[in-house]
């Protein structure tokens, strides 16, 4: 009987704390679709009441699966739980489970709150008494544990089996600091779990020495059943445990994977690298071609003799299967491996072809040229659905586009005050017709997309609704020129939404060939005929 490990995500809570990533509203309800769709048990949300964006997205019902956290300090010292503003704004956020933080070093209890030991106790055993009698789960994040248990490892403790008395279901040690060594993390769990039992206990670490990972299981191993980490790592300073390692860990590696059992399944754990891809997207990163599992290199292999031997046979060089974690070997794109990836790609995306189809071959050749040229589809599976539509021959010709033209003017107003006017007129040719539309826009795309998207003749009525709703710009170096790569992400009144990737060196080029893209996907996800 394998043992159950749970998976605490705080990619929109402590993740969200990495410099320069500002996620809105949109990104947040997006990621935990994400997160759902992947299996982990827990999605934390924020934290509500500390700003609206956070309030908001807790103000409603998310639809979930997986468990909702809402984060927040437990009650202040001097008024009690139910009076306190913090502690009422998490029992209003619509979550499943709270996760209150707490000091547990008594340094800082001294220091940064300035109250005593135990009116610190009290404020962790109240705040938790009063979630539990609202009928929420609660977990008690012990910030700074480790530092906490070596400067005073009575208080740490006491901190510790407080939150377990008041009934939390997960009390969770924090390297706060990352600073912490595996063997050192592996010690003082051990001890910790004379006290709270393993099954209600967690870690919560970060990489400042490159070994969250490597922590994250060391309290594993010594007894802790809960981990907290961040898609990708993201993270204050160095970033947290990184979910997207310790998943394939848990899965895939035989001294863990016959022991324990996590929520993501064998289906979600192929769609793993396409998970962490598309996260770097939203946040407009490129992806770290290094990463362990996921990453572009993680399973190319140089031309030579470790190439040829990965051709005779993959183990002689790889771990484990690209293909598990829906990465792909980079040796020669046409190996068996490398159609079976695209295979179970078209599967995912309702594509069914068979094997030995000799336009797979094809569709193989037009994808590596494509990406070649800076295209990527990992964030983009409209664009990918369309081109292996159009290779098989399945995309109707609805309309041609004869020719746009894109205005930008920056000039004084009859105010006297400096504006900029976009404007683009498009012509398109639906059955044999010429249609002629223009419009202006708040920027040359958006005055691009409106003309386009103005008169399509007897189409028009499919895509009426259809709007932009999120548009990224990437510029990086392709052979000798900069490359522009434009994502676009649409929705319509069914509240679906898609992506479409648009690559030249000229930027509302690039998002020309995106929007039309959303545009044919639409059509055809309709059904229309041409
Ligand atoms: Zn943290």
């Amino acid at each position: 009987m394998k043992e159950r490990v749970y998976l605490f995500d705080t990619t929109l809570r402590d993740g969200a704390q990495t410099t320069g990533v500002d996620f809105s509203l949109h990104d947040k309800v997006v990621i935990a679709k994400m997160l759902d769709k992947l299996g982990v048990d827990y999605i934390e949300g924020g934290y509500p009441g500390a700003n609206p964006l956070d309030t908001a997205f807790f103000a409603k019902d998310q639809g979930l699966s997986s468990r909702f956290a809402a984060f927040g300090m437990t009650k202040r010292a001097g008024v009690s739980a139910s009076n306190d503003p913090g502690v009422a704004s998490l029992l209003d956020a619509k979550s499943d489970t709270i996760t209150f933080v707490a000091k547990s070093w008594d340094f800082h209890v001294h220091t940064a709150l300035g109250c005593t030991l135990e009116e610190n106790l009290d404020g962790i055993r109240e705040s938790i008494t009063l979630a539990v009698s609202r009928g929420r789960e609660a977990i008690l994040d012990c910030e700074h544990f480790f530092d906490g248990y070596k400067a005073n490892p009575d208080y740490a403790l006491a901190c510790a089996r407080t939150a377990l008395e008041a009934g939390a279901r997960w009390v969770v040690l924090c390297d706060t600091n990352g600073g912490t060594l595996p063997e050192e993390i592996g010690r003082i769990t051990t001890e910790v779990a004379k006290t709270v039992p393993g099954d209600h206990l967690g870690i919560h670490a970060h990489d400042d020495t490159g070994n969250a990972v490597a922590n994250s299981l060391a309290a594993i191993r010594a007894g802790a059943r809960h981990i907290q980490g961040t898609l990708n790592g993201l993270g204050e300073r160095c970033g947290n445990a990184n979910l997207v390692t310790l998943i394939p860990i848990f899965k895939l590696k035989p001294e863990l994977a016959d022991h324990y059992e996590i929520g993501v399944g064998d289906g979600a754990l192929a769609t793993l690298t396409q998970v962490s891809r598309t996260f770097d997207e939203l946040l407009n990163r490129q992806p770290r071609r290094q990463a362990p599992f996921v990453g572009a290199a993680a399973f190319a292999t140089k031309a030579g003799i470790h190439a040829s031997a990965v051709l005779k046979d993959p183990r002689t060089y790889e771990h484990v299967p690209p293909e598990s974690v829906g990465n792909r070997r980079q040796v020669l794109v046409s190996t068996q491996a490398g159609k079976s990836n695209v295979v179970a790609e078209l599967e995912r995306l309702g594509i069914t072809i068979a094997r030995d189809d000799p336009r797979l071959a094809r569709l193989l050749e037009t994808v590596k040229d494509k990406e070649a040229q800076g295209y990527a589809y990992e964030g983009a599976d409209a664009s990918f659905f369309l081109l292996a539509q159009s290779v098989l021959g399945r995309v109707p010709e609805y309309f041609k586009v004869e020719r746009f033209k894109v205005n930008v003017e920056r000039r004084h107003n009859a105010m006297g005050d400096l504006v900029t006017f976009s404007e683009a007129t498009v012509k398109v040719v639906v059955d044999g017709e010429e249609l002629i539309s223009a419009a202006e826009g708040d920027g040359p795309v958006n005055a691009l997309d409106r003309a386009l998207r103005k008169d399509l003749g007897r189409y028009q009525r499919h895509i009426e609704k259809l709007r932009l709703s999120d548009f990224r710009v990437r510029i990086f170096e392709g052979g000798t020129d900069a490359v522009t790569r434009v994502l676009v992400e649409s929705t319509d009144e069914t509240g679906e939404s898609w992506t479409t990737v648009g690559v030249s060196p000229n930027i509302i080029d690039a998002s020309f060939q995106a929007l039309t893209d959303s545009i044919v996907y639409k059509l055809m996800r309709e059904g229309v005929r041409a």
